[in-house]
């Protein structure tokens, strides 16, 4: 089938980067995540990773007990930035020229985000990984990763998930329950049993026509299937 995406966000939650572990960060599980996303890299397609801090904080989940919301979200930007740099060093480890934009002021650590300085990278085939999600509390890195892919004028955002896609119903549950490949924004807004992804995120694709693709990234060439447009996963467009 031919390549369409010339230009992809991918969206890596921190769950994921646990691998083996309760939380924090798996290398190895990250070096062979690096050998997939190489694939894409060397096939001509940029790249730009959006990634969460799940495996550490989640706002929403800390804040209480004296814990102010916002400041929960800032703890939970500060995790998503402890991943990205994690990323930003196994990649280069894996010969991935890869760069890492802070949206929030840590310039010890990272460049600032400044969209002409990231599409630069991204023109020069670099991996854009972004640090502090889009920058502001009540947000999730879900929200953030379509916020940043049309920014930068993304074909799609892909989202990784421990799942294949969107079942028909529950496959924990159900052995005969389908994988769906594609669905409608609308379908995926209003079922609220889909909770694969955030529904602001989902409502702002929406809006703004921005494809999404829910998929497994921990199988082998999954990702570079889903670039190719192959029946990988589940499409919400
Ligand atoms: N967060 C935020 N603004 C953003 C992105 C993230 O406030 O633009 C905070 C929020 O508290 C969130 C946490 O950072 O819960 C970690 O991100 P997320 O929960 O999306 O991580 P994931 O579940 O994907 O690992």
């Amino acid at each position: 089938m031919t390549q369409q995406y010339s230009r992809i966000l991918l969206k890596l939650s921190g769950e994921q980067l646990s691998g083996k572990y309760e939380s924090g960060m798996d290398p190895e599980l990250i070096s062979w995540l690096a050998q997939e996303i190489k694939k894409v890299v060397d096939s001509g397609i940029q790249v730009i990773i959006m990634v969460g801090g799940g495996n550490y904080v989640r706002g929403a989940q800390i804040a209480g007990h004296g814990i102010q919301r916002v400041t929960g979200d800032h703890m939970g930007m500060l995790a998503t930035m402890i991943n990205a740099l994690g990323l930003t060093d196994i990649f280069e480890a894996n010969e991935i020229e890869t760069r890492c934009l802070s949206n929030i002021f840590a310039e010890q650590v990272a460049e600032p985000f400044v969209f002409r300085l990231a599409n630069k990278h991204l023109q020069k085939g670099r991996v854009v990984v972004t640090a502090g999600g889009i920058g502001r509390p009540y947000l999730t890195t879900d929200t953030a990763a379509v916020s940043l892919a049309l920014e930068l004028d993304c074909n799609v955002v892909l989202k990784a998930t421990k799942v294949d896609g969107v079942y028909d119903k529950d496959p924990a549950k159900h052995k005969d329950a389908k994988r769906l490949e594609e669905i409608n924004f609308q379908q995926a807004v209003e079922n609220s049993k889909i909770t694969v992804m955030d529904k602001a995120a989902l409502g702002l694709a929406m809006e703004h026509q921005m494809p999404v693709v829910i998929f497994n990234a921990l199988k082998e060439d999954n990702l570079l299937k889903v670039v190719q447009n192959k029946d990988i996963g589940t499409k919400i467009s």
